[in-house]
C-alpha cells in the first residue's frame, strides 16, 4: 500500500529522521517503538502530509512517486494526504461541536460528501465503537477513552487506506487504555491497514505483522514482535525492552 524510502527531516541542526525505509502492505500493522525523541512521531506526520521530508521517496498504490528531495507539487501532498488519517495523543476534537458534527466535518468540508449520508456513515461507526448514544454529547461531557474513541471514529469517517495512530492511548487514565485498544485490535481484525506509534507492547505483540525500534532517528531493528520482543538482535533494542518491560 505505501512505500517510503530514504526519508530526512531536519528541524534546524537537530537531523530527527536520517533516512527511514518503510514498506505497508494492505492489511498490515505496523507498530513503531522506541524512546522519546526517536522520531517516530515525525514519520507518521511525514506519511500524512502534516510535515515535509528534505529528502526521501513517498509512493502510495496507484498514486504518483513524490521525491521530497525534488519540488513536490501541493497537488501530489495533497494527494497523499487523503490516503491515510491520523488519530493523536490528544484527540482533538473540536470543543464546540457535538460528537456527530466532529465525525462529519471532514467528511462534508473537505470531502464534499453530502449532508445525510456523512451522518448515516457516523452514526454507523458510533455504534460499531458503543457511542450511539453520545452524538449529540460535546466532548466535555466525555470520558477520555470515548473522545479518543469518536477521534477514531473521526479518522474512520474519512474512509482512508490506512490508519495512523500517534500514542493513541499515552493520555488516557490506565483504566481508560483497555477500551481504546480493543478498539484498534477490533479495526486490525477487521483488515484495516494501520502504523501505530505506542509504548503498549502487551499490544503491539497481539496486534502487529512487524515492530519498528527506532532510536536516534534510525529504524535500529525490524520484525517479528515475537521474536523481537524475547529475542532482540541488537543491544540498543534489548537496552530499551528492558526499561519498559
Ligand atoms: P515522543 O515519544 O516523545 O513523542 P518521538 O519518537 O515521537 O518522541 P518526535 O516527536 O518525532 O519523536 O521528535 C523527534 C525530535 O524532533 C525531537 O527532538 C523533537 O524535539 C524534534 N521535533 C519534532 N517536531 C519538531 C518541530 N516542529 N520543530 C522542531 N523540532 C521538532
Amino acid at each position: 500500500l505505501l512505500t517510503a524510502r530514504g526519508i530526512r527531516k531536519s528541524f534546524g541542526d537537530n537531523e530527527v529522521l536520517r533516512s527511514i525505509d518503510l514498506e505497508v502492505r494492505r492489511g498490515e500493522v505496523v507498530v513503531l517503538i522506541g524512546p522519546s525523541g526517536s522520531g517516530k512521531t515525525t514519520v507518521l506526520r511525514s506519511l500524512n502530509g502534516l510535515e515535509t521530508p528534505d529528502a526521501g521517496i513517498l509512493s502510495f498504490d496507484g498514486g504518483p512517486d513524490l521525491d521530497f528531495a525534488a519540488k513536490v507539487t501541493k497537488q501530489g501532498r495533497l494527494a497523499m494526504r487523503d490516503r491515510s488519517a491520523m488519530v493523536f495523543q490528544q484527540h482533538n476534537l473540536f470543543p464546540h461541536m457535538t460528537v456527530l458534527e466532529n465525525v462529519i466535518e471532514g467528511p462534508v468540508r473537505v470531502q464534499r460528501v453530502p449532508k445525510a449520508q456523512a451522518i448515516a456513515d457516523a452514526e454507523a461507526l458510533l455504534e460499531r465503537v458503543g457511542l450511539a448514544e453520545k452524538r449529540d454529547a460535546y466532548p466535555f461531557a466525555l470520558s477520555g477513552g470515548q473522545q479518543q474513541r469518536v477521534g477514531i471514529v473521526r479518522a474512520l469517517a474519512l474512509k482512508p487506506d490506512l490508519l495512523l495512530f500517534d500514542e493513541p492511548t499515552s493520555a488516557l487514565d490506565p483504566e481508560l487504555v483497555g477500551e481504546v485498544l480493543k478498539v484498534i485490535k477490533e479495526l486490525a481484525d477487521e483488515g484495516w491497514t494501520m502504523v501505530v506509534v505506542t509504548h503498549e507492547l502487551g499490544f503491539a505483540r497481539q496486534v502487529a505483522d512487524e515492530v519498528l525500534f527506532m532510536d536516534g532517528g534510525v529504524v535500529v531493528e525490524r520484525g517479528a514482535p515475537g521474536s523481537m520482543f524475547t529475542n532482540p538482535r541488537e543491544a540498543r533494542t534489548r537496552q530499551f525492552l528492558d526499561r519498559i518491560l
